[in-house]
């Protein structure tokens, strides 16, 4: 089976009520990104961060994966899919889709202050703020924020050399490491971007100016017309 790697954004999740980050009425325009999304935010008011990242949590479980996530799911009977997420919902999980990198962390999850390795499943929307972890430090979420280390890249980047196709959908592209990894996919791959607003990608990219939902089912459908006339 030929290997199709999707790299999402907040964009793919918009259409299930969840807030993308730079778009009007983004969350950025109501909570200060250097206070919610870094680590020195955290250190100078760590109920605070708690506090969006619970209310972030809630909204997740209240929300339903959309028409987008449930496209991806639908290739993989036709190829080894693999998504690499900037996400930090379940959508792509809870809409089917076996093989997801999160790159940015995990809402459902958090981990010691002390040692991020050390993580747990959270249990309902809520860390109080005070939990410990089991080794004694404040528990925190299981977020990537800004200036932190990215782990994940690695296998990211692992894989998009591995892909014969390429779709990028739902993000601006702003935020590195993961706006680099579309330089590793090799120069024979195809590539589609699926956004509604114009997305700088310095290759060969077919794009689709749409939604994540009518956009994914157009490329999704040329995929699979692609794999049905290689097995004739
Ligand atoms: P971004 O906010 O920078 O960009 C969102 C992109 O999605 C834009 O290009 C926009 O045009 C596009 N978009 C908006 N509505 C769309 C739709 N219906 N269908 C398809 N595309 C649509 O998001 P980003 O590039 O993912 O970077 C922001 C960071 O914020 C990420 O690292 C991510 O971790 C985090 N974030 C995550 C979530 C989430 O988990 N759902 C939500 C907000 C932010």
């Amino acid at each position: 089976m030929e290997k199709v790697v999707v790299l999402t954004g907040a964009g793919i999740s918009a259409e299930s009520g969840i807030s993308t980050f730079r778009d009007s009425n983004g969350l950025w325009e109501q909570y200060p990104v250097e206070e919610v999304a870094s680590i020195d935010g955290w250190h100078r008011n760590p109920q605070l961060v708690q506090s969006f990242y619970n209310e972030r949590r809630k909204k997740m479980m209240e929300a339903s994966p959309n028409e987008g996530h449930r496209q991806l799911v639908r290739l993989e009977q036709y190829y080894d899919v693999s998504i690499i997420t900037q996400n930090v919902d379940n959508l792509h999980e809870r809409a089917g889709s076996k093989n997801i990198i999160h790159l940015h962390g995990e809402l459902t999850k958090a981990c010691s202050e002390r040692n991020s390795n050390y993580v747990v499943d959270i249990d309902g929307w809520e860390i109080k703020h005070g939990t410990l972890a089991p080794d004694g430090s404040l528990l925190r979420p299981f977020i990537v924020w800004f200036g932190e280390a990215v782990p994940m890249i690695e296998p990211a980047i692992d894989l998009c050399e591995q892909a014969d196709y390429f779709v990028v959908v739902g993000t601006s592209l702003n935020v590195y490491p993961a706006a680099g990894l579309i330089n590793y996919v090799p120069p024979a791959a195809k590539c589609y971007l699926v956004d509604p607003k114009e997305v700088h990608v310095a290759r060969k990219i077919t794009t689709v100016a749409e939604k994540a939902g009518t956009g994914l089912k157009k490329v999704v459908d040329e995929l699979i017309a692609l794999a049905n006339a290689e097995k004739e």
